[in-house]
């Protein structure tokens, strides 16, 4: 099914499989190990164990693994191609998504081709240097973000562990701090410079680069550091130059003006005598979340891995040509293409809303007269109520909605005044949607012409009518903030029932109490990126839970995420595939409970505790409780609480035993 264009987005990993659910091939589908995992499987399998349910992530590390392969081999093959004399090597920032065993799988898998890591702060610092004991000695440890005394120690601590830090210098009084500390340490540095390119992306992301960007040096601050390196006798430690244009790229002509412009520094540094031996070409490249393979959409982009990393090579290969300088190590800070694919969100629906208002089958104009000739109307609303039983009765549809629209505007109005019960609203309101119903019908009978504009309504305000409100378990603030906060669109498609056509248009809501809380913006497929504003799902049916994933997340979500009305993390579970379709669950790591989110905003559980129940004993006594048994279940209800995940339990009954 096109419909959530799987096609586009999904490949090479995931797809609709024969069953109609959802699968992923860990391998993607370029390799001869063609395992397939159905995702509800993985899920059945999970809630048979009984210790988890939705929401949470599932981890594959074999995509993880076969995005860094895809990354290192599309540079590879570059190299080859343009018979380039320099090698590549990539490192991951950290940032994009700290957790532990991402992380370790990331240095796991690079170990054989030395790849590194990237750190922004001090704890990545310390986390990073922890790491990388583990990775090849020839990977990069490339230090970046703004440093104090102690940062850069412990970036010189690093080389004498005997790993290859290169601290980056970001602003030009950093230096001084370096010259200091490696004096101090007694430990010769190696030294990169972040340089502010005039190069720039109109996406989100843009921001980074440009003259007003946030971060790096201009040339006059970075030769004014190569004079500074000269006069104290230390040019040779400035080896690398780095620069990062923002994330999420769109189109390969960015790519190559920026990796041009900063090879040319790089050259005229190699020439003024810097012992030059790397040119950082930061991250950026981009992922395709909307499966429109175009740089228009802005939620996608215009090239290929394998394009991106030819691209690149290309552009450094010019430059050195052209100013005879020698080939650098391209290195590569990639993080979101390396890591969105890798990590599905699962949550479940568990309710909806209903259709503004119910809604009753409307056929003859004696509907609309029936349903009214119990109440007194105002004078205005009599007229409406039988202008719309006329156009009813003649069949003009587009009048009927116009006229159907007033009455409800007027009735509203009429209420507000003390004039209609609330019971009369109520049934104007329904007929408002009775007429919106008739429309769609007929509408998908094809059976009628555009709507006209002078009545001041189109299809899409009676599509936006038909569009129901999906309450699911999620926080939207905790698990996809980017859809948020800065209206960044990820593929949401339901786990199962893929074999049974949509019936409903939704939208979709989260637990937390803030209006915000709710996504309305899905992948469209449309290449010049217009999103749909709705989502087409199943009809929810009794005792048969609901399942979506969201795809592509596994880049910043988990980190950025916050704790809006103390929701906390998700389970994770990380999952391998085995030969003929089968899986095996590695790893299960439990989401907070209701006491871990209490402790991260400095309440202490177990005082808490104890207040709830001294004030239960002085209930008890007063007899506030049924008699001792329900005394003994509600302290126990209320200890149990305080273990409990955060998000809505699947166990209806809610017995604690
Ligand atoms: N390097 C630096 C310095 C960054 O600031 C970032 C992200 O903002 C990255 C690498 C990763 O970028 P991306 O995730 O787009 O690959």
């Amino acid at each position: 099914m096109a419909l959530y264009h799987v096609g586009g987005w999904g490949a090479p990993y995931f797809f609709i499989n024969r069953d109609g659910n959802m699968a992923v091939r860990p391998s993607g589908f370029n390799t001869t190990f063609t395992e397939e995992i159905d995702l509800m499987a993985v899920l059945q399998k999970i809630q048979e164990a009984g210790e988890m349910n939705t929401p949470l992530i599932i981890r594959f590390p074999e995509i993880l693994k076969n995005r860094l392969e895809v990354l290192q081999t599309a540079f590879e093959r570059a190299i080859l191609l343009n018979g380039y004399r320099g090698s590549f090597q990539g490192v991951f920032p950290v940032k994009c998504n700290p957790d532990r065993y991402v992380v370790e799988d990331i240095v796991r898998f690079g170990r054989n081709f030395a790849f590194g890591l990237e750190a922004g702060s001090k704890p990545e610092l310390l986390m990073t240097m922890a790491c990388m004991c583990k990775a090849s000695p020839d990977a990069l440890l490339i230090c970046n973000g703004y440093k104090d005394a102690e940062y850069v120690q412990l970036a010189l601590i690093a080389r004498q562990l005997g790993l290859n830090s290169v601290i980056v210098l970001e602003q030009e009084e950093e230096l001084q701090i370096v010259l200091k500390m490696s004096q101090y340490l007694r430990v010769q540095p190696v030294i990169g410079v972040r340089a502010k390119l005039s190069t720039k992306h109109n996406g989100h992301w843009g921001e980074t680069s440009g003259d007003k960007g946030k971060f790096g040096l201009s040339a006059s601050e970075i030769l004014s550091i190569v004079k500074t390196l000269k006069d104290v006798g230390m040019l040779d430690a400035l080896q690398l130059l780095h620069f990062h244009i923002g994330s999420q790229i769109p189109s390969l002509s960015i790519v190559k003006e920026g990796v041009t412009e900063a090879a040319h520094i790089f050259c005229e540094l190699s020439l003024l005598g810097a012992g030059m031996k790397y040119l950082d070409i930061g991250g950026g490249l981009g992922i395709d979340y909307d499966g429109s393979n175009s740089s228009a959409s802005g939620m996608s982009i215009g090239y290929t891995v394998e394009e991106y990393a030819e691209q690149v090579v290309h552009a450094v290969d010019d430059a050195c040509a052209l100013k005879n300088v020698k080939a650098p190590t391209i290195c590569c800070e990639s993080g979101r293409g390396l890591v969105s694919h890798h990590s599905v969100l699962i949550f479940d629906a568990f309710s909806v809303s209903k259709p503004q208002h119910g809604g009753k089958e409307l056929c003859r104009g004696e509907d609309v007269t029936d349903l009214l000739q119990s109440h007194d109307l105002p004078h205005q609303l009599s007229v409406l109520s039988e202008d719309l039983a006329r156009l009813v009765n003649i069949g003009d549809l587009e009048g009927a909605l116009a006229c159907a629209k007033q009455l409800k505007l007027d009735c509203a109005c009429s209420f507000k005044l003390g004039l209609v019960s609330l019971e009369l609203r109520a049934i104007v309101d329904e007929l408002y949607t009775s007429v919106s119903n008739l429309m769609c019908q007929e509408s998908k009978k094809g059976n009628l012409r555009s709507l006209s504009k002078k009545a001041g309504l189109g299809m899409s305000d009676v599509i936006n009518d038909q569009i129901v409100t999906y309450h699911t378990n999620l926080s939207i603030f905790k698990s996809v903030p980017d859809s948020w906060a800065i209206g960044q669109l990820f593929p949401i498609v339901p786990l199962h029932r893929l074999d049974e056509a949509p019936s409903v248009r939704a939208i979709l809501c989260d637990l937390t109490c803030d209006s915000d809380g709710k996504i309305s913006s899905f992948v469209s497929g449309n290449p010049l990126g217009k999103a749909d504003s709705f989502l087409p799902l199943h009809k929810l049916e009794a005792n048969r839970p609901y399942y979506l994933g969201m795809f592509l997340g596994g880049a910043y979500q988990e980190v950025l995420g916050s704790m809006h009305n103390l929701f906390g993390t998700t389970h994770v579970v990380h999952v391998l595939g085995k030969t003929g379709g089968s899986f095996q669950i590695s790893l299960q790591l439990p989401g907070q409970t209701i006491s871990d989110v209490l402790r991260a905003m400095l309440h202490d559980p177990l005082s808490m505790f104890e207040d709830i129940r001294s004030q239960f004993l002085d209930s008890f006594k007063a007899g506030r409780f049924g008699g001792n048994r329900e005394a003994t279940v509600a302290l126990h209800i209320l200890k149990c609480s305080f273990s409990s995940y955060t998000y809505l339990s699947h166990d209806q009954d809610h017995h604690y035993s």
